[in-house]
């Protein structure tokens, strides 16, 4: 029978399910995602997407939007960081016109096609540009109307660039050093190849500084230096264009590598389907709702874009990159781009079971971006930003070493580690571990205005906890004693007066007049409500600071069911994740930030399971969907895909760097997860419903499961977790202490 299944699988156009327009319909007020359509491969080192917005605006691609300016090379991660060594093609008709804004050429969304591996739009004035992608290389074409002058605009972007026009060969090369967060912005260059297939009737530069034209040049460098070319009219183009962080003749390799045996785009883009199609298969879902595998695929989607290859294959077929952490070039393989805040709680955990062998090499990449860095990474857009707080790389060392993976040294995770955690990094923020000196005599971050005190007690916390368990997985008793009493000092921060996480003064005082509902102070994107959860190592021993189960729970539901009223604090204004709050109508359960997105399962642990698949089938239903308003808040460089991903498949990681995913409650009736090495594990729901969310019993591989949890183990050895669904809840299973998932802590009678 699963041959039958796998058949059918294989057989699955699951592309038809993304559109990579989701979560497009955001702007600085309000994100439904910030995203934009990315087109590309897994993890790919380059992306590339339609533009409308400015140059300089982190919102490149916004659905409201009525024109496109340009199609370029992306790697944003997210509109905050900004994106880095773009250059943009525009094809125009009639005339050449340079200006950003000037050239925006009109178009509706009904004539896009945008799925991973192509995208194609009919502008409003008849050309037509398609876009195929590899891993470092897009295949692009042009195609014009007939009889216009047909030009094809090349934008340096907003720094640096260099230009240089080869008529005889039909191809522009050069660079462009557009980029925020780099060592060294010197040795900072994307060198590109575009090789076009028709001839050029006319040719020059130009820059977007003072918008100079000059024809017939074909060299240039400056500022914003960029080329343009004529084509015949009605001409179709063909483009491949490579690009390189390496060399310009890398960029060359990169192309014959990856373009080379490819004629047409309809080939590219069969291969990219093909590609996807594998990925999307080896976690293929059934009965559900067309939009709840819509959502589902396309979230799964975005869980497959970042961290970033960043990584290139020299002749030898040998992977080496040029980092971003010292501007040298090394042999071996490097990721980036990703702000571990937002993705150690699912992102990594879903990453582990479906990528492993990745994982592996990114453990690695890591600890060799720590010594190139001086640090370990925490926001990296390709280089360190220092942004958001947490040491939270540790999680993802721990996490991959819990779940089996050996192909780095733990000892080297657990020393660069330790100099994080005692240490201040040199970036403005909290970064390395910003109020380390406290931390460590005091037991707590102490807190006075904006500085996020509290939250950082508790993330470096639960990251300690992390190297505890790490530590004393492989008897490093030196580090294991450290982190396994400061992974306690939550402890140090709650308020069993308020039942709250608060801020503290340097003599120990609660910081007053304290509102739960006053964001930012001592918390970080949140408030007090927020952040009272966030000690994901010991739920346990949070439920005894707060008395027992029965205080627990009534706090939990008093999340969901107080007014989404709230004060702006220290931020001084509506930020936009205070106002994805309020529209998500659940209280103040803000699941558009990651602070509190793990807190439904947290019924799980104190007895009333039912609780957590009650609201997570809420929360999946009410506030994901497959459009451009798809997401509640920052989709996050994965994590909030991610979390979609796993719930829908019932099962979350509310602890990364133990093997435990937590039981929620399956979107769909029938999953099969294929691991890497073609093992199947498969999660059925009978009679799953919209109606039906409460799991009435479960077994796994036929072997009756009271525990409101499955291991990694579980999963990648293959087997079965069958459930039975019902319309009301089962009050006497996964109800005792012996089910709930793993906690530091004991129960206090
Ligand atoms: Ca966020």
């Amino acid at each position: 029978m699963s041959a039958c299944v796998s058949l059918v699988a294989a057989r699955k156009d699951y592309t038809g399910f993304v559109d990579t327009r989701i979560g497009t319909d955001s702007d600085f007020a309000f994100s439904h995602g910030n995203t934009y359509p990315a087109t590309g491969m897994p993890f790919a080192q380059h992306l590339w997407s339609p533009q409308t917005g400015d140059r300089y605006d982190g919102w490149k691609y916004s659905w409201p939007h009525k024109e496109i300016r340009g199609f370029g090379q992306t790697h944003q991660c997210s509109p905050w960081m900004q994106d880095y060594a773009v250059f943009l093609l525009m094809p125009e008709t009639g005339r050449l016109v340079t200006g950003l804004k000037d050239r925006g050429a009109s178009f509706s969304h009904d004539n896009e096609t945008a799925r991973p591996h192509y995208y194609k739009v009919t502008l409003d004035n008849g050309i037509t540009t398609e876009i195929a992608p590899t891993p470092r290389c897009g295949f692009f074409r042009f195609s014009f109307p007939k009889k216009d002058p047909a030009y094809l605009l090349l934008d340096g972007y907003n720094d640096l660039s260099e230009i240089h026009i080869d008529p005889s060969k039909k191809e522009i090369t050069g660079w462009v050093n557009n980029v925020r967060f780099i060592s060294d912005k010197e040795s900072f260059r994307c060198h590109f190849i575009i090789r076009f297939d028709q001839p050029f009737l006319e040719y020059g530069t130009w820059e977007n500084e003072d918008g100079g034209i000059f024809p017939d040049k074909t060299d240039g460098e400056g500022k914003g230096f960029g080329a343009y070319v004529r084509f015949k009219p009605g001409a179709k183009v063909n483009a491949r264009i490579s690009s390189s962080y390496i060399s310009p003749e890398q960029a060359e390799i990169t192309l014959e590598r990856e373009l080379g045996k490819f004629r047409r785009l309809e080939d590219v883009a069969a291969e990219g389907q093909r590609v996807w199609n594998d990925l999307f298969g080896r976690v293929d879902v059934g009965g559900g709702t067309e939009e709840e595998v819509r959502t589902f695929y396309s979230c799964l989607f975005r869980a497959n874009l970042f961290s970033r290859e960043f990584y290139e294959i020299d002749k030898e077929g040998n992977p080496y990159y040029y980092s971003p952490y010292d501007g040298k070039v090394h042999e071996g393989y490097m990721f980036t781009d990703n702000g571990f805040w937002d993705t150690f709680r699912s992102q990594f955990p879903l990453s582990d079971i479906v990528h492993p062998t990745m994982q592996g090499r990114y453990m690695n990449a890591l600890l060799d971006a720590q010594e190139q860095c001086g640090w370990l990474p925490q926001w990296s857009a390709p280089g360190e930003t220092g942004g958001m707080v947490g040491n939270h790389a540790i999680s993802l060392l721990a996490d991959a070493w819990a779940k089996g993976i050996r192909s780095f040294d733990p000892q080297r995770a657990l020393k660069a580690y330790a100099h994080e955690a005692m240490n201040k990094g040199p970036w403005a923020g909290a970064n390395g571990r910003g109020g380390w000196e406290d931390y460590w005599t005091l037991g707590y971050v102490s807190h006075r205005g904006g500085n996020g005190a509290t939250a950082m007690t508790l993330e470096y916390a639960y990251d300690d906890f992390c190297a505890w368990k790490l530590a004393e997985s492989v008897g490093n008793g030196f580090y294991s004693r450290i982190f396994g009493n400061s992974m306690f000092n939550y402890r140090n921060v709650f308020d069993p007066q308020t039942g709250f996480m608060r801020g503290r003064d340097k003599e120990g005082n609660w910081t007053e007049p304290f509102d739960p509902e006053e964001w930012g102070g001592a918390y970080v994107e949140g408030d007090a409500w927020h952040y009272t959860w966030s000690v994901f190592q010991d739920i346990q021993g949070l439920i005894n600071l707060f008395g027992g189960d029965k205080n627990f729970t009534d706090k939990l539901y008093a999340v969901f069911t107080t007014e989404p009223s709230l004060k702006t604090g220290t931020y001084g204004g509506v930020i936009h994740e205070m106002a994805e709050m309020v529209a998500a109508g659940m209280g103040q359960y803000a699941h558009g930030n990651q602070p509190i997105q793990h807190m439904p399962y947290l019924y799980c642990y104190a007895g009333q399971p039912w609780k957590t698949q009650y609201w997570v089938r809420q929360i999946m239903s009410r506030l994901y969907n497959s459009g451009p308003q798809g997401y509640p808040g920052d989709e996050d460089q994965g994590g909030m895909s991610s979390w979609y991903v796993l719930s829908a498949l019932g099962i979350y990681s509310v602890t990364p760097g133990t093997d435990q995913y937590v039981l929620g409650s399956p979107v769909f009736r029938d999953a099969v997860i294929t691991l890497e090495d073609g093992k199947k594990f498969r999660i059925v729901a009978e009679g799953n419903s919209p109606v039906n969310v409460y799991i009435q019993t479960a077994t796994l591989n036929g072997k009756p499961l009271d525990a409101n949890y499955i291991r990694y183990h579980d999963i990648v050895s293959g087997g079965e977790l069958r459930l039975v669904m019902g319309p009301e809840p089962a009050y006497g299973r996964g109800t005792t202490k012996a089910a709930a998932p793993y906690s530091v802590s004991e129960p206090e009678d």
